[in-house]
């Protein structure tokens, strides 16, 4: 998910372009880093946990013409250096970026044919499988274009072979690769920004093709092994767009990523062959309660997770934050499990609520996004989110991976004690498979009549009932957090009880209705504040003309179980372009920090 840099040439030296490349990919996030190169006939391996900078002191000045690079962002295995990049299994050294799904499958057969492993990384799984096919063949190309014959999952792959001391070797598959070009020099790289201090000149891989570097300059061959002429593009921004990919911030970078991030999540937690649950998604049949335990963003989720297990799976669930949570009295035992969750996975409440429910020996599940953090690895079992690096502070494709994955649990529990049908089951499922294209087709909407209506207030209501009470809790922190407009969340069925009497001519007010049995119920609530003045910004899956909104959102109808991953998309564009009109700083709002890990 993170960085990949290579170099073949002369002009430069390949210690610099790596580190160069490597510190210019550090925007993506990375837990450790690494190198290979040749020394004449031997490939030398520096690794280290942490920065670049901590691999560069490892470096020395030496006369490496090609060479292989890597920042890591572990999915597959701990944060240590034995699981950093670059792998090597005997003639093979490699780094790699992406995810082997069947990993497991493959080490087990290697294994058997002999293949021994120092790290528990996915990658090294491949070195080995190279290592194989190519005892086989007899021929590196043609090995790693069998690859694509045994390995599910994603992959950018630049690769060393002690056989050939003068080629670099690369593949792409689901995972981004570039070839950059200067004159007879040239790179393989994640991303523009990693080569853009010596070209702007570069290709772009399609999936399973295969490029080798030499001193002769690269060959691109298909999945044939045709050689291929390619288009040499150029890239005219700097550094700074391109490490966004033209995205003015990475919070709209990491809104646009959220459909195939939820896609990849539901690849990956569900048999899709079988239109079935995995077996990577665990039953929660054994527990009679669920206690959630998270903190901002992460705690609306757990809420929305509460709708869905209460209504659909009857499984008592209470949601709390996780700062009150470790000092108040918790009422759990040998029948609860206690559910946190965490983007980075070091969130210190969050942490020291997971401590108190083991030292109670209460069972424990993590719902992490960062492989090998503190909750990964304290939590009994852990489910990660595979959401890749997220940079904004404020966060949205992280978000939205845990309603899925949170989502999946609570249907597959209904399922389990049959409060659904099989066939109710198998609908919903086909649901999850394309809730990537609904997600689409909102990111492309426009939003801007409604932003302009907003920018300027001091107060902006959000309401709405069940799901969409929690979806209005989101909505209103993302506003926040980065547009810095007080916006405050309610009940739809609660502001008679006080709140109405803020509402004036004209206050805006951002209404979710999106649940079928709430509807009518909410609507009323939304004429209360109508007939008091309110500007009412109406969100619903149900698109009926009315006089009680001045400005309407349709998003598609669709299962309870995914509607909200449709619900946030405009929450989230409409926080993001309120807070840009408003010329705010929105990849790094003030006060806010992206891992919360002080109490
Ligand atoms: N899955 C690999 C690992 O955990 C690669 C991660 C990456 O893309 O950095 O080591």
């Amino acid at each position: 998910m993170c960085g990949i840099v290579g170099y073949v040439g002369e002009k430069h030296k390949t210690t610099e372009v790596l580190l160069t490349g490597l510190k210019a990919l550090e925007y993506r996030g990375y837990d450790s880093a690494g190198m290979a190169y040749f020394i004449e006939d031997t490939i030398k391996v520096s690794k280290e946990v942490g920065r670049v900078q901590n691999l560069e002191k490892l470096l020395q000045e030496e006369n490496a013409t090609i060479g292989i690079a890597h920042t890591r962002w572990a999915t597959h295995g701990e944060v240590t250096k034995e699981n950093a990049h670059p792998h090597t299994q005997n003639k093979f050294t490699i780094v790699h970026n992406g995810i082997i799904e069947n990993y497991q499958e493959l080490k087990d057969n290697l294994t058997k044919k002999g293949y021994l492993f120092q790290s528990k990384t996915d990658t090294e799984v491949l070195a080995a499988l190279l290592d194989f096919l190519y005892k086989k063949e007899n021929d590196i190309l043609k090995a790693i274009n069998q690859l694509k014959d045994y390995v599910d999952g994603s992959y950018a792959l630049g690769i060393l072979c002690l056989d050939d001391k003068d080629t670099l070797y690369a593949i792409r598959k689901d995972s981004p690769l570039i070839v950059g070009i200067e004159e007879k020099d040239s790179f393989i790289a994640s991303d523009v920004p990693a080569i853009l201090k010596y070209t702007n000149q570069y290709i772009l891989l399609e999936n399973n093709e295969i490029v080798t570097l030499s001193k002769q300059g690269y060959t691109i061959y298909n999945e044939k092994l045709e050689k291929q002429e390619k288009e040499v593009l150029t890239f005219e921004g700097d550094i700074t767009s391109a490490e966004k990919c033209g995205y003015e911030h990475f919070m709209l970078k990491e809104i646009y990523e959220q459909p195939e991030i939820v896609k990849n999540l539901v690849d990956y937690y569900l048999n899709l062959e079988n239109n079935d649950f995995s077996d990577r998604l665990p039953s929660l049949l054994k527990y009679k309660k669920i206690h959630v335990v998270a903190c901002g963003s992460a705690y609306h989720t757990g809420l929305v997770f509460k709708s869905l297990m209460e209504e659909y799976a009857e499984v008592e669930t209470i949601v709390e934050v996780a700062s009150e949570y470790r000092y108040k009295k918790n009422f759990y035992d040998q029948d609860t499990l206690v559910l946190v969750i965490s983007q980075s996975g070091e969130t210190a409440d969050t942490l020291a609520a997971l401590r108190k429910a083991k030292t109670d020996h209460i069972d424990t599940l993590a719902i992490v996004n960062v492989v090998g953090s503190s909750i990964a690895r304290e939590a009994d079992q852990v489910l990660y989110i595979y959401a890749g690096c997220e940079i904004a502070v404020a966060t949205t494709k992280a978000y939205s991976a845990q309603l899925a994955l949170l989502s999946l649990l609570a249907l597959k529990l209904a399922y389990e004690k049959k409060l659904i049908t099989k066939e109710q089951k198998q609908s919903i499922l086909q649901g999850y498979i394309h809730i990537d294209k609904k997600m689409k087709k909102l990111l492309n909407q426009d939003y801007e009549k409604i932003v302009k209506r907003i920018y300027n207030r001091q107060d902006i209501f959000f309401i709405g009932r069940g799901i969409d009470y929690s979806m209005s809790m989101e909505g209103a922190l993302k506003l926040k957090e980065i547009s810095y407009i007080n916006a405050v969340s309610y009940a739809a069925g609660e502001l008679k009880h006080g709140t109405i009497s803020l509402i004036e001519q004209n206050t805006p007010v951002i209404a979710i209705n999106t649940s079928e049995h709430l509807k009518e119920k909410t609507i009323s609530n939304i004429k209360e504040v109508k007939s008091r003045g309110a500007m009412v910004i109406y969100i619903t899956n149900e698109d009926i003309e009315g006089d009680f909104y001045d400005e309407k959102i349709v998003i598609e109808k669709t299962s309870m179980f995914l509607q909200s991953l449709l619900t946030i998309i405009p929450l989230q564009l409409i926080a993001y372009y309120t807070a840009k009109q408003n010329g705010c700083d929105i990849d790094k709002p003030k006060n806010l920090a992206k891992s919360v890990t002080v109490e």
